[in-house]
């Protein structure tokens, strides 16, 4: 394995970029959340508050019907669009012009749903984030995986890489596929685990941030937020990615006096970004 570039805070300095105090909401960055399906919406709603709760200036969400009282309440700071159905995604189509999108969370596989997700890509131009059932959706359709603009970050847990690049026996192997598969296809991989490393073509980064705390439901929905926030602020895909995983971390790392290891759940990565931030 090449020698990974630790993320520490050293490294995070050169990506951070402190916000302009002339900025306003429209040039904040605006993002886009596309998931949910009927029992996941709490996916959608961990991811767009923690968007919010990074920096860009609004935050969209595109979900099934069942999900609009439910985000409209929790979070009335976002915006919803959603399907025509009521239970699943079935046709991605919107009239905003967000900067960056995340997708996966919560999302289901449904048949019309996948269709749906095929024909997103096709047309999809917006700086993205691929996580969760998008992610095993392409998994099911390798060819999909040429529709993928360069530069698209995907955040596999390490379940979804191995439905994504195969098996592996080693960690050497697991890091080859990795590289490989990165710049056959042009993207970024967030190679989430303990530790989380990212990998852009040959260059890999290895995070210092986070703790066993994180092993709980929702991490990786608010992660996914988390990184579709700093892309929509500008920030370059693999700037997003090492910002968005050493703060996930980090917020971990802050609650853990607190919370210990067994009480902490996706929302207090969110509710600790900020603190994480100063
Ligand atoms: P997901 O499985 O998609 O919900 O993502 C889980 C998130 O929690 C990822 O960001 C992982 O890197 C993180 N995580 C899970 N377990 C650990 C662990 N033992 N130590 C550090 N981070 C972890
Ligand atoms: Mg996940």
């Amino acid at each position: 394995m090449t020698n990974p570039i630790y993320i520490d805070q050293k490294e995070i300095l050169k990506h951070y970029k402190q916000p302009d105090k002339h900025t306003h909401k429209g040039i904040q960055g605006h993002a886009l959340i596309i998931g949910g399906s009927y029992g996941k919406i709490g996916a959608v709603s961990l991811s767009s508050k923690a968007c919010l709760k990074t920096g860009c200036g609004l935050v969209s969400v595109f979900i099934p019907k069942c999900g609009y009282t439910i985000l409209q309440t929790a979070i009335p700071e976002v915006m919803v669009l959603t399907d025509n159905q009521e239970q699943i995604i079935s046709n991605i189509t919107f009239d905003i012009k967000p900067q960056a999108i995340g997708i996966g969370p919560g999302l289901g596989q449904a048949v019309e749903t996948q269709n749906a997700l095929f024909q997103f890509l096709k047309k999809n131009k917006t700086p993205l984030v691929i996580d969760a059932d998008a992610l095993n959706i392409i998994s099911k359709n390798k060819k999909s995986l040429a529709l993928l603009q360069p530069k698209t970050v995907i955040t596999p847990h390490p379940k979804e890489l191995e439905r994504l690049i195969g098996k592996w026996d080693s960690e050497e192997e697991k890091m080859s596929k990795a590289v490989s598969f990165s710049k056959q296809y042009q993207i970024i991989i967030v190679m989430k685990g303990a530790p989380t490393r990212i990998i852009d073509g040959e260059t890999v980064y290895e995070n210092t941030t986070g703790n066993a705390s994180l092993a709980t439901a929702g991490t990786g929905d608010v992660l996914t937020g988390m990184i579709s926030s700093l892309l929509a602020q500008s920030y370059e895909p693999v700037s997003a990615a090492i910002l968005g995983v050493y703060l996930h971390g980090l917020t971990a790392d802050i609650a853990l006096p607190e919370t210990g290891y067994q009480s902490f759940i996706a929302s207090d990565v969110t509710a600790n970004i900020g603190k994480a931030f100063l």
